[in-house]
């Protein structure tokens, strides 16, 4: 597999002395030696961001729009190449990648017609002679610091929203999955977008790279997705030059079922939802929720679905569930394990972790003394508590610091809406297991973060107001 591994800096790709290994979640092996970014050559990537942004921003909306729907095009034909190497680096099911890629490159084309609609408003004057506009202007170099879970679909929210609104972008990928931005940074340079408008600095340390995009006044906004802990961090460093931030993080979805669910449609939502890249999504149910009259028919329904799902390597045909991302991702687990089935919880399915590759478990029982009730879980782990009723059930569920998504299920329409509005999140499911879509606002509330990616809204993010007062 032709990879690109270099550093992607004012167009060049930039090859370092220092690099760091990217290994195969299934094996262990190591895929590629990347370049390990250094301060010099993220100041490089900074300066051709500054330089590269006064000609950008000045090209029609149109224009910028006709290139990312071509970076969007380019994406999907060559999907089979790129969702191989996200199986290759993240782990996740093959069918997965192929979703990511073309959910990805939705949010491009998306924003590419976005880059036609960034309208300003006309208000009414206060004198006669007098004009009043409020135009929509790019905010600046922007910093993108995305998560290993969606290796593409995390930078696409970004890089779509910033390049139509006019924004050039510095990009530092999780030092798990760096091949997939490299990969895109390659199109891009393929697809004519100019010199220093995207860059790509992979790096191993985390904390030095932020800190040092952070530190420089010509970043003009920070956008992050990744966990809750170290967007605490970047919301800190960015105070001091009152940088703009985005913040994308961690969930602790809950999934309520009430007595009235078709039970069928909460089980399929349910596999969806907290299977989906071996449960390694923010948006993943953490906390099941439903209420007791129906919770033994629901669990052995959901006892049936989950034992149909094949753990295996990525790639390999009929699997519906790859490796843990790493060791670290399985201790995580396999503590939050020990410590339900310790204060009570009782065992249905799977068993307790021996390796990266994790079959489903399912745990009932689920107190909130346990851990698993405030932490994301992050696999394979379904957690099932009762609710004596609705009421229950929405105290239940909104007892967490998080607010990033919330599920229920239930036919009656007036209770659809009456807990999808009781419910503390920033997306709710009501009878569906997946929501996130490209015109649709993504994103937290609470510990979950600040901002809205995807929709209109998250272009506005990249986006400043200039009022303008004319005497005419
Ligand atoms: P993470 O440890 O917070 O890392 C995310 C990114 O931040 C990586 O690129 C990482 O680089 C970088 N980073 C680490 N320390 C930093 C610092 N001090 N300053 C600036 N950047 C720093 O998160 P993760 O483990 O990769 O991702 C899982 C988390 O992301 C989960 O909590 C999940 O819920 C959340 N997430 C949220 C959303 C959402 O839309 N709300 C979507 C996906 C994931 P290194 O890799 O080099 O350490």
């Amino acid at each position: 597999m032709d990879i690109a591994r270099d550093a992607f800096v004012d167009g060049k790709w930039i090859a370092t002395t220092e690099r760091f290994p990217v290994h195969d979640p299934f094996d262990g092996s190591t895929i590629a030696e990347v370049a390990d970014s250094d301060d010099a050559l993220i100041d490089r990537a900074i300066e051709a961001a500054s330089r590269a942004f006064e000609g950008w921003r000045k090209r029609p909306g149109p224009e910028r729009g006709k290139l990312l729907r071509k970076l969007a095009d380019t994406m999907l034909a060559e999907e089979d190449r790129l969702a191989a190497l996200c199986t290759r680096e993240n782990g996740k099911a093959l069918k997965e990648s192929v979703a990511e890629v073309r959910y990805a490159a939705s949010f491009l084309s998306w924003f590419g017609g976005e880059a036609e609609r960034i309208y300003g408003e006309t208000i009414p004057a206060t004198h006669t002679g007098q004009r009043l506009v409020a135009i929509r202007e790019p905010v600046g170099p922007c910093a993108v610091i995305t998560p290993w879970n969606f290796p593409y679909a995390m930078l696409t929210r970004k890089l779509g929203a910033a390049l139509a609104a006019g924004c050039t972008v510095v990009a530092k990928p999780a030092e798990e999955t760096p091949l997939g931005t490299l990969a895109l940074a390659e199109i891009a340079e393929r697809c004519g977008l100019p010199a220093g408008v995207f860059n790509v600095v992979p790096s191993s340390d985390g904390a030095r790279t932020g800190g040092r995009l952070l530190a420089s006044p010509s970043i003009k906004k920070i956008s992050f997705t990744g966990s809750t802990e170290v967007g605490r961090i970047i919301m800190k460093n960015a105070a001091e030059d009152l940088k703009r931030v985005s913040l994308e993080l961690g969930g602790n979805a809950p999934f309520v079922v009430l007595s009235d669910a078709d039970l069928d449609a909460a089980v399929a939502g349910a596999i969806v939802a907290k299977f989906r890249n071996t449960g390694q999504t923010c948006v993943a149910a953490n906390r099941f929720i439903v209420e007791q009259t129906i919770a033994e028919t629901f669990t052995q329904k959901l006892l049936a679905a989950v034992g149909k799902l094949v753990t295996g390597r990525g790639s390999d045909d009929g699997v519906d569930l790859g490796p843990l991302i790493n060791d670290d991702a399985v201790a995580k687990v396999t503590r939050l394990f020990d410590d339900a089935i310790e204060k009570g919880a009782k065992l249905l399915a799977g068993a307790r972790p021996t390796s990266r590759l994790v079959p489903p478990i399912v745990l009932t029982d689920i107190t909130p003394a346990m851990q698993l009730w405030h932490e994301e879980i992050f696999g394979p782990l379904v957690a099932i508590r009762t609710a004596l009723n609705e009421t229950d059930a929405i105290i239940q569920a909104n007892d967490t610091e998080f607010g990033l998504i919330a599920y229920v299920f239930t036919r009656d329409g007036a209770r659809q809406a009456r807990v999808a509005e009781a419910l503390e999140a920033g997306m709710v499911g009501v009878n569906e297991g997946l929501v996130s879509t490209a015109q649709a606002p993504f994103g937290g509330i609470k510990h979950s973060g600040v901002g809205r990616e995807g929709s209109r809204h998250g272009i506005e993010d990249y986006t400043q107001l200039k009022y303008i007062a004319t005497r005419i």
